[in-house]
């Protein structure tokens, strides 16, 4: 196959691009809506067949159905929190599709967000590792229970900038990408010996509803002010360039990268302006 420029009759090239997924089995916890929806979309597009693993049971049907060419694509109830619910979407995967080739541990919140420590709460805290922290666990688990005979796998898991830049998110939510990053590292050196990869994505803000809901501005103002603090000038991140990311690292292509922390922050984190800034406003 070749990367073809040739363009079909809607003038698109999409149709005529290798399927980089072609006969893999993918799950996507979170797939229902913003970057596992989006990486739901590509893997489709490439070939792959996905499970979307979700609490959302009216969004996640309705996404099924609009891609569902040929049964490609399956909703699961699945909320992460709970090990069976884990466990039957594993198997729902097997059972349907044969096998699992990519788990891709995406669903995550924020939780809430406080002025300051003194006003946070512990079950809000435990909440958010729960399902950001132990959610991925029991993934990663029941992805390897399948994976480890068969020799081979993609473990794969959405972290943030915040587990590499700290003061900008919660505590709780900075704490707990700082620990799935620990997780996925700790991951990589056991499940090696099995061929199986595991990686994290570390995606910059992007206006999904995580984020919208997080900060209450809309959608079209936070995209303005998530612009203006870019590094990378241009380019508006969104919840595809994410789902590249977890292409990539799910395909062939990469198929010797293992351990790894993708940064998809346009160079956001980099830098620190704050110092500059500063400086340029004192100066004549
Ligand atoms: P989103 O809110 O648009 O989507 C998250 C999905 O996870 C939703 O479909 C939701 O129903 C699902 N979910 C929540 N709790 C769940 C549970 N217990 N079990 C199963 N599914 C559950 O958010 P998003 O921005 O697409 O976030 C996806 C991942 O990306 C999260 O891990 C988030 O922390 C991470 N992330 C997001 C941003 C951002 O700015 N949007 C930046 C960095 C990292």
């Amino acid at each position: 196959m070749n990367g073809s420029s040739e363009k079909n009759m809607n003038g698109s090239s999409a149709a005529l691009t290798p399927k980089r997924l072609e006969g893999k089995v993918a799950i996507i916890t979170g797939g229902a809506g913003g970057i596992g929806e989006s990486t739901a979309r590509l893997f489709v597009r490439h070939g792959a067949k996905v499970v979307v693993a979700d609490v959302q049971d009216k969004l996640g049907p309705s996404l099924c159905e609009e891609l569902g060419a040929e049964g490609a694509v399956s909703y699961v109830h699945c909320d992460v929190t709970r090990d069976e619910d884990v466990k039957n979407a594993v198997d729902f995967a097997v059972a349907k599709y044969g096998k699992l080739d990519i788990m891709y541990n995406n669903a995550g919140i924020t939780g809430k967000v406080y002025p300051t420590v003194l006003d946070a709460d512990g079950e809000d805290f435990k909440r958010v590792l729960d399902i950001n922290v132990c959610g991925a666990f029991l993934g990663a688990k029941h992805a390897a229970r399948v994976m480890i005979p068969a020799k081979r796998g993609v473990i794969l898991f959405t972290a943030s900038i915040a587990s590499t830049c700290a003061g900008e998110s919660p505590h709780a939510y900075t704490t707990s990408k700082h620990a799935v990053v620990g997780l996925m590292k700790n991951l990589c050196v056991e499940l090696g010996q099995y061929g199986i990869r595991v990686n994290a994505i570390s995606p910059c803000g992007i206006a999904t509803p995580l984020l919208v809901n997080a900060v209450g501005l809309e959608k079209s103002m936070l995209a303005e002010v998530l612009s203006a603090s870019a590094v990378l000038k241009g380019p508006v991140p969104e919840p595809e360039d994410v789902a590249e990311a977890a292409l990539y690292l799910s395909g062939d292509e990469a198929k010797f990268v293992s351990g790894l922390n993708l940064v998809v922050d346009g160079g956001y984190t980099t830098t620190n302006p704050t110092f500059k800034m500063l400086l340029e406003r004192l100066m004549p």
